[in-house]
C-alpha cells in the first residue's frame, strides 16, 4: 500500500480531537497522488460526511465546474481539507482541531509534493498564511516557507471558497477569473523562486 493510502487509512481511524464524535465518515482527501495542484478546503460538510469524499456537495459541484474552466477534472488534482471530520452544524473548525489535523495535512503535502497549493476560503488560507485578508490576496500567488525543519517552499494561490459564490453570486466571476490564472502560473512555476521571507 502506498504511503498516501496508509495515511488515508490512519485518518479514517483518527480520534485525535473532538470532531470525530457524531460523524459518519472521516474525509481524508481524494485525487491524484502525483498531482501538480493540491486544493485545500475548510472542512467536510454533510454530503462529504456521508460519502467520505471531499467536495461532493453543492460547493463541490461548483469546484468541478471551476476545474473544467481550465480543462482539468477531479482526477487530475488532489483535493482535501484542513480538518478531516465534519464540525457539528458546519461550524468553523477551531484552532485546536486544525492543530490536531496538522500532521495529516502536512504529511499529504510532503507525500504528494504538488507544485502549487490552492487554498479555498479564508480558513485554509490562514492555516498557512495567518493574518491575510482574502479580499486583498485572492488570485495572487505567493511563496510560503513550510516545515521549518527540512525547509520546503511552496507556491500558494488563495481563492475564495466555492461555497461563497453560492451565497454571493457576485463572487462567481471572480473565482472563474482567478482560476483562469492557474495554467500560466503552473507553466512558469519554476521561475517563481523568489522565496523572500518578508513577503
Ligand atoms: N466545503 C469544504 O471546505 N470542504 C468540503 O469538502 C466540502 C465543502
Amino acid at each position: 500500500m502506498s504511503n498516501l493510502l496508509l495515511l488515508e487509512e490512519q485518518i479514517r481511524k483518527c480520534t485525535a480531537c473532538r470532531l470525530f464524535k457524531g460523524t459518519n465518515k472521516a474525509v481524508p482527501g481524494e485525487g491524484n497522488s502525483e498531482a501538480d495542484i493540491m486544493f485545500i478546503g475548510e472542512a467536510p460538510g454533510k454530503a462529504e460526511d456521508l460519502s467520505g469524499i471531499p467536495f461532493v456537495g453543492a460547493a463541490g459541484k461548483f469546484l468541478a465546474q471551476l476545474l473544467e474552466v481550465i480543462n482539468l477534472n477531479r482526477e487530475d488534482v488532489y483535493i482535501t481539507n484542513i480538518v478531516k471530520h465534519r464540525p457539528p452544524d458546519n461550524r468553523d473548525p477551531q484552532n485546536d482541531e486544525i492543530e490536531a489535523c496538522k500532521f495529516y495535512l502536512d504529511s499529504q503535502i510532503k507525500i504528494i509534493n504538488p507544485k502549487l497549493i490552492v487554498t479555498l476560503g479564508r480558513h485554509a488560507m490562514n492555516r498557512f498564511m495567518p493574518g491575510l485578508k482574502i479580499s486583498e490576496v485572492h488570485g495572487k500567488a505567493r511563496p510560503v516557507r513550510l516545515f521549518e525543519s527540512g525547509v520546503t517552499d511552496k507556491v500558494f494561490f488563495p481563492l475564495y471558497h466555492p461555497a461563497s459564490a453560492l451565497y454571493n453570486p457576485g463572487l462567481r466571476g471572480t473565482l472563474i477569473d482567478d482560476m483562469k490564472k492557474i495554467p500560466l502560473l503552473l507553466k512558469n512555476i519554476d521561475n517563481f523562486n523568489n522565496f523572500d521571507d518578508s513577503q
